[in-house]
């Protein structure tokens, strides 16, 4: 899960987060507003996107 936060960040490949997302769901424990950022694609998630950031422990 940190591996492809990870690469999400180091390869901008922001199209793998509702990925992310069913793998954050799947560990369980997850904020509901974590899940729902990652799967609205509607937003435009930047370099710096906060969620990736908290993962990977930049926030
Ligand atoms: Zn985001």
């Amino acid at each position: 899960m940190l591996a492809l936060a990870r690469g999400i960040y180091n390869e901008r490949a922001f199209d793998r987060m509702p990925i992310l997302a069913d793998t954050l769901q799947d560990a369980g424990g997850i904020n509901e507003d974590v899940l729902s950022h990652c799967r609205d694609t509607s937003l435009a998630h930047v370099h710096g996107c906060w969620v990736v950031d908290l993962l990977l422990g930049k926030g």
